[in-house]
């Protein structure tokens, strides 16, 4: 028996002012839905995730995730998918809305602990307003205190909510209202002021962030009898950088620009020249505890403009294959880094072919 994620991604976003639909709208850089797929991974509480979407949208950074069409209406998609995880040996669903991004794996292993105890667990905030009541035309004051707000997800044992499902005729906007319609017992836990669902051109309009800049330079010597590596790959040449690593000048200036962003010292700070435990290390294993840095404090790269300074390998026949390596190293969009080329009218040793150097500037927000 296994739980599953499923992430409703299916709407058609009538409250949001925009062509595309708001699931597909960048958010941080990426498609509002992306953001709760990643956590649902990365929190590894699900032996699968399910994505309901009316978007052809080809997965290939997750393993594990089924993609499913959608319905008319939240409902129906939701129907759709639980249909869809029949006879599949599913003890729970997490329903979320991909409009909510900013879902933790804190929130996620609070609901599973919850599970335990409970067939139905939702998630809720209070509410910081004064709430009214209209019924017809009598408006009535609610006590505040009493009010609650769901969220989602919304986690409840499959069969039980496979069945309400399948006997269900009203249209209902979430899992929590279709308990209730059957007088059936939710367990409601605090859910996560961060946790906001996006409903609005507005509400993205308010996410104000804050935007780090970092610079980077470095510059190797290039020696015979050794491998050429730039941003990652090994490059054709008649000869190769010298250091204590791998001698790749974009990697490190790359590191350098972000860690500056970050304000987090420099690349020597972190892997120390006389520390025998960094020698031959290859600079892309360098750039992993960056990346882990920028996750943990919660950056995000904006883009990344890159100088490479040589007469030789000319950029224009390198360019492509850089990019789309430091792409998949940061996991960041193609589009959001760009690699220029600049020679030196022959001058000094990097005009005589002796050295490379790299400058790189970086953008990140938070
Ligand atoms: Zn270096």
């Amino acid at each position: 028996m296994s739980d599953c994620f499923i992430l409703l991604s299916a709407g058609k976003s009538k409250r949001f002012k925009s062509k595309l639909y708001k699931q597909f709208i960048s958010f941080k850089n990426k498609p509002l839905y992306e953001h709760s797929l990643k956590i649902a991974q990365d929190s590894k509480l699900f032996n699968r995730i399910l994505l309901v979407t009316n978007k052809k949208i080809k997965v290939t950074s997750h393993k594990n995730i089924n993609v499913i069409k959608g319905g008319k209406e939240r409902h129906n998609s939701t129907q759709r998918a639980l249909r869809f995880l029949k006879n599949k040996k599913i003890k729970n669903v997490f329903i979320h809305d991909a409009a909510r991004p900013n879902l933790s794996i804190k929130l996620l292993r609070k609901l599973k602990k919850n599970l335990k105890n409970n067939n139905a667990v939702v998630p809720y905030l209070k509410s910081e307003n004064s709430v009214k009541y209209r019924n017809n035309r009598n408006i009535n004051n609610l006590n505040r205190d009493k009010v609650l707000l769901t969220q989602t997800p919304q986690c409840f044992n499959f069969n039980e909510l496979f069945n309400l499902y399948e006997n269900n005729k009203e249209k209902i906007t979430d899992e929590a209202s279709l308990y209730l319609n059957n007088n059936k017992k939710i367990k409601f836990i605090l859910g996560d002021k961060n946790n906001f669902k996006i409903t609005t051109v507005d509400d993205l309009k308010y996410l104000k962030s804050e935007n780090y800049y970092g610079i980077g330079f470095d510059i190797h010597r290039l020696i015979k009898n050794k491998k050429l590596y730039l941003g990652g790959v090994k490059i054709p040449f008649h000869s190769g950088l010298k250091g204590h690593s791998d001698g790749d000048v974009i990697l490190h200036a790359i590191i350098d620009g972000l860690l500056g962003a970050m304000r987090k010292s420099d690349i020597g700070t972190l892997f120390p020249n006389n520390s025998g435990r960094f020698k031959n290390i290859r600079s892309k294993n360098m750039l992993m505890p960056v990346v882990k840095l920028l996750k943990d404090n919660n950056f995000y790269i904006n883009n990344i403009d890159i100088n490479l300074i040589c007469e030789n390998p000319k950029v224009s026949k390198i360019r492509k294959k850089v990019i789309k390596s430091i792409s998949r190293l940061l996991s960041l969009n193609k589009s959001l880094i760009n690699l220029k080329g600049k020679t030196v009218e022959k001058l000094g040793i990097i005009g005589k072919e002796q050295a490379i150097a790299c400058e790189v500037i970086c953008s990140l927000s938070r």
